[in-house]
């Protein structure tokens, strides 16, 4: 019996062909297939313009600089997300603030902000965790730069627009299991000329005049060829992430487990697809182990708990109670049915056993 992955990429021969194509071509690094690969995504998302650099971190790094953050400014991000926004942050030499979740949708929290801020609060980076659109409106009213992280949102919408058009910069990442994948990969997006000038600069180190101490961010060719095809087929894998989603909600909802609150005023594109269950999440990750599916805590652990920090009662919550069930384009049928088994087996299980 073979093991049902938590996430995999779907590439294709479409893929394979492009790559090709580009090594035919014999121009491999950053070049036309870069440049088109911006301005399909810039057009998709609705913005004036989008620079591709070499991961998402990548990304919300050169976001960052763009804004002029550096030492002694402060720049707030939710707990409860992954390492690579922190890591963002401290790379500028920034103090990063933390604030709460909303439990229900998984979300920074507009309350938990609003006592954070402070004058030296110079951006606040709101993921759109899990594939759905945060609390953009209450966030951006507060008069602070808003970095859009759409690293797991690409095609989700809030208020009938695209994630990524609404704040002063968007983040995306094209890592191997994001939406859409280039292997590694990220771009910035954004309606400022400006910034994006300033990024592109940024993101390159040869020919100039001055020395200034840079990193290489790029993209390749060979990556955008890739990302043309995947942004291509975005329709096909939401529509695939919403029937799957749909056959979860159907089938666990008499189980003694919360599934994924839908905001009226926004999409949820399923990038994950989290439950939250009553208690005994760590027995519950085993058993499905045992069996052969990987499930998944959705966040490894909370950025309060890298920093020994007290307080975060909702991201704490949260990280006891959710988990990460399989969803991706690439699901067979088979799996999608032996994923629902397993979960009702393991829950009702676990939960008989009290
Ligand atoms: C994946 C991810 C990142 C980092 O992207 P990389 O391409 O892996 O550097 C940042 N923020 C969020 C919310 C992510 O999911």
């Amino acid at each position: 019996m073979t093991t049902i992955s938590h996430s995999r990429p779907s590439l294709n021969e479409r893929e394979a062909l492009a790559i090709l194509e580009v090594i035919r071509g014999g121009e491999i690094v950053q070049g036309s297939k870069v440049r088109q690969f911006e301005e399909a995504m810039a057009e998709y998302v609705g913005v004036n313009g989008a620079v591709a650099v070499s991961s998402g971190t990548a990304a919300l790094h050169l976001a960052l600089l763009a804004l002029g953050i550096g030492k002694d400014d402060q720049v707030l991000m939710p707990s409860y997300v992954c390492t690579a926004v922190l890591n963002a942050v401290n790379f500028t030499g920034a103090t990063p603030v933390l604030a709460d979740i909303d439990s229900e949708t998984f979300n920074i929290s507009a309350t938990s902000i609003a006592d954070k801020l402070s004058t030296k609060t110079k951006a606040i980076i709101v993921p759109h965790l899990f594939g759905q659109p945060a609390d953009l409106e209450a966030l951006i009213n507060f008069g602070v730069p808003v970095i859009e992280d759409c690293a797991q949102a690409l095609g989700a919408e809030y208020q009938n627009r695209p994630v990524g058009s609404l704040g002063t910069l968007a983040v995306f990442s094209f890592y191997a299991t994001k939406v859409i994948s280039t292997g590694e990969g990220g771009m910035v997006l954004g309606h400022s000329q400006e910034f994006l000038d300033r990024i592109r600069d940024l993101r390159d180190y040869d020919n100039r005049l001055e020395y200034e101490l840079r990193f290489n961010y790029k993209m390749t060719d060979l990556q955008a060829a890739m990302g043309l095809v995947q942004l291509s087929k975005l329709p096909e894998f939401l529509a695939k992430r919403h029937e799957i989603a749909h056959r979860y909600q159907q089938a666990f909802e008499d189980l003694p487990v919360t599934c994924p609150h839908e905001h009226p005023d926004r999409t949820h594109i399923y990038y994950r697809y989290v439950l939250k269950v009553r208690s005994k999440l760590e027995e519950i990750l085993t058993e499905c182990e045992r069996r052969r599916i990987n499930f998944r805590r959705p966040v490894f652990k909370p950025l309060h708990h890298y920093l020994n920090l007290k307080g975060f009662p909702d991201t704490n919550q949260v990280y006891q109670r959710a988990l990460s069930v399989p969803i991706y384009p690439d699901l067979g049928a088979e799996e999608i049915d032996m994923i629902i088994e397993n979960v009702r087996e393991v829950v009702k299980g676990i939960e008989n056993s009290e």
